[in-house]
């Protein structure tokens, strides 16, 4: 392992258990010396994310529900009392009513848009404005995108309208922090068997297409997952900015199948 994230302290915010993206992410940057503080959504998760930090040395286990902003407010008041100051966010936090992960995205109710949109799109501007508040010396901030924001995919419906959404702010909050030496990027990750990824429509379909379909032939995972999250959190994507980085064997680059996979 290197010393990429030695002396960086930063919070993972999306980790409900061990198949989470954020977990993956977390383990590689703890893996590279990285110093983590996590967040955990009621205590129901609590039990099972409070022995996943302790596991990476993390002291710093926080609740913290986005729709509540005071808890959110709670969590980075937390941090600069303990710390002072960080150098990196993660935010892999989605949610949409799975009822409405099902067929026509014209059938969304008023009341699941904005519940999506807030928790899924706005609740990663809300956290990276109180993070950058404690990156006096720079820092890098991550969020986790579906390539249902660029396309129409079956089932995604409002929660493809929310990546566009996510997608747009990361290119609106570089802009407003790179000034300051803040980065901030998105990965846009190929399907993966978790909680999230289990409430959409057809899930099992959607995975063994794209693991067919994509110029690898396979899906990807946890650790490349990690991998990528260390490259845009390290000094390694120093010139890196703006950016939604597929990590998804490839999948988004087709155009359509290729003939002898359909026919095998
Ligand atoms: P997951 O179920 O492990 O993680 C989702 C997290 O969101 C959970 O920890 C949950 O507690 C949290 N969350 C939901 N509502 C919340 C709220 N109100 N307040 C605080 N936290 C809340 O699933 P995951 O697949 O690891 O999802 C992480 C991110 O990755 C999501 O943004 C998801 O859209 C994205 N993503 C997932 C896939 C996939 O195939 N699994 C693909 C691309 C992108």
């Amino acid at each position: 392992m290197t010393h990429l994230m030695q002396g960086k302290r930063g919070l993972i915010m999306g980790v409900a258990n061990d198949h989470s993206i954020a977990w993956g992410i977390a383990k590689t940057l703890a893996a590279h010396g990285a110093e983590l503080a996590f967040t955990y959504q009621g205590e129901a998760l609590a039990k099972r994310v409070r022995p996943l930090a302790e596991s990476v040395g993390a002291h710093l286990v926080l609740p913290c529900d986005v729709e509540d902003i005071a808890s959110v407010d709670k969590v980075f008041a937390d941090i600069g009392k303990a710390w002072g100051k960080m150098d990196f966010l993660v935010h892999a936090i989605a949610f949409s009513d799975k009822s409405e992960l099902n067929g026509r995205y014209a059938d969304t109710t008023r009341g699941n848009f904005e519940r999506t949109m807030l928790i899924s799109c706005f609740a990663f501007t809300e956290a990276a404005k109180r993070a950058a508040a404690l990156m006096p010396d720079g820092g890098s901030m991550l969020t986790l995108t579906y390539n249902g924001g660029d396309r129409a995919m079956p089932n995604y419906n409002v929660m493809g309208v929310a990546k566009a959404g996510l997608e747009a702010s990361v290119r609106y909050l570089a802009v407003d922090f790179g000034e300051q030496n803040i980065r901030v990027n998105a990965i846009s990750a190929g399907p993966i068997r978790t909680l999230a990824g289990a409430g959409i429509g057809d899930a099992r379909f959607m995975f063994a297409f794209q693991q067919k379909h994509s110029p690898r032939r396979r899906g990807v995972s946890l650790d490349e997952l990690g991998g990528a999250g260390l490259y845009l959190l390290s000094d390694l994507s120093g010139g890196v900015t703006g950016e939604i980085h597929f990590v998804d064997s490839g999948y988004n680059i087709i155009a359509m199948p290729q003939p002898d996979a359909l026919r095998s």
